[in-house]
């Protein structure tokens, strides 16, 4: 194309897209590995790598291959019947948490609400919570998906606003304090649900020891710890999961994003059986959950963070990261905080993250504001050492030109 794509060609083309996103003036066509391409040629690296859907880079050819493979055998079946991938994909996925039952869905947020339904028939069946009265604790500027039952529980009034009336049976505490957490069990209260580490607020870390205190408070009140692992897993902290950094086991975890391999959206649930087991058949389901394609690609997922490299990627890539990030020379920068390959740079008041991921763009690399004031760098863990410097000299220049 000989003519540059601007705002009025991007408007004529998405004249039929629904007005819920508010995406970079950027139309990308093809991708590889930590590179996007645009459809006028231009190469970007994608330091946002699909919100972590991307931990593998674009097409990485495991999963590409593993889903051509399936692509050709069986991709769809339904849970009315067997099929010879589901039974190895909860096999491997048990492997890799420790936890006996998988119960697979698609996106996240389906992933969510099924660990809520489990934790609320749990907390009556085994618990004991009279009928109708169970309470779920989350924190404060969580983000679990788009339901109406989880934006009911956001405190992100964009999130909410007009969406109402909610689902009632959660109470908000401020995340990283676990006083306070442990002050709103009672004894409706059938389960935690927790970001282990909090993604689109920005890349908050919570104390060091949170998570082991929440562990220790939910275990003492009998109530199931739920880890929402579908941003922080899978590799993007240095470990297979953000509750490995402090050791911690939860009863229940969440995982979605980057067990669909960039691919297909697979989420699965994951729970020892004694807890799993109050499901019956009928009382929960997918048409496309557990898929064929799903668990061909999920398994080759597993197999990838099997070898340990892409964790080991993510804490060498991320030191280099962490390290460039500390040496950039700003007045803008109010904070900036990261783990493995995850950060996010909060801007002093008056400096919108947007600008800084517009100037970003046009320098080659594909970033995320989070709210108005962080910018999200969530890398592909396949970067290597240039291209983090190449990520490092881009912010240098956008925050140099702003
Ligand atoms: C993205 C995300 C979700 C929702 O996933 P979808 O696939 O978009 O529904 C839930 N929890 C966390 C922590 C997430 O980052």
């Amino acid at each position: 194309m000989s003519t540059h794509v601007g705002p009025a060609d991007i408007a004529e083309l998405e004249r039929h897209v629904a007005p819920n996103y508010h995406p970079l003036p950027v139309v990308l066509a093809e991708a590889e590995g930590a590179w996007v391409t645009d459809v006028e040629g231009r190469r970007y690296l994608d330091a946002l790598a699909g919100y972590s859907a991307l931990n593998f880079g674009h097409r990485h050819p495991a999963l590409i291959e593993a889903a051509e493979t399936q692509l050709r055998r069986v991709t769809l079946t339904s849970r009315a019947f067997h099929h010879d991938q589901l039974g190895p994909f909860c096999d491997d996925l048990s492997r890799l948490t420790g936890l006996g039952s998988v119960l697979p869905m698609n996106t996240g947020a389906e992933g969510v609400e099924t660990a809520i339904k489990l934790a609320r028939r749990w907390g009556y069946q085994v618990r004991g919570i009279p009928a109708d009265q169970a309470t779920i604790v989350v924190a404060a500027r969580n983000f679990h998906g788009r339901t109406t039952t989880i934006v009911g529980f956001s405190s992100d009034p964009t999130a909410r606003e007009g969406f109402g009336p909610f689902t009632p049976g959660f109470r908000s505490v401020p995340f990283g304090d676990a006083q306070a957490l442990a002050d709103a069990i009672d004894e409706t209260t059938a389960a935690v649900l927790l970001e282990p580490i909090q993604g689109e607020a920005g890349v908050i870390i919570p104390p060091e020891g949170y998570l082991t205190e929440v562990r220790r408070i939910t275990r003492d009140a009998g109530v199931l710890f739920i880890d929402d692992e579908i941003q922080s897993g899978l590799g993007r902290t240095g470990r297979t999961f953000a509750c490995d950094l402090e050791e911690v086991r939860p009863d229940v975890m969440i995982l979605g994003k980057a067990l669909g391999g960039g691919v297909v959206p697979v989420s699965a649930v994951i729970a020892d059986p004694d807890i799993m087991d109050v499901f019956t058949p009928g009382s929960h389901g997918s048409t496309f959950g557990g898929n064929p394609l799903a668990c061909a690609v999920g398994r080759a997922v597993v197999a990838l963070l099997e070898t340990g490299e892409f964790q080991a990627r993510a804490t060498e890539m991320g030191a280099r990261l962490a390290t460039g990030l500390k040496g950039l020379r700003s007045d803008r920068v109010r904070e900036v905080r990261s783990i493995g390959l995850w950060v996010g740079i909060d801007l002093e008041p008056g400096v919108p993250a947007r600008a800084v991921c517009e100037g970003l763009l046009r320098r080659g690399v594909l970033s995320k504001d989070a709210h108005e004031r962080t910018v999200r760098l969530a890398p592909p863990l396949v970067i290597t050492e240039d291209e983090v410097d190449l990520l490092v000299a881009a912010l240098q220049d956008s925050f140099d030109a702003l």
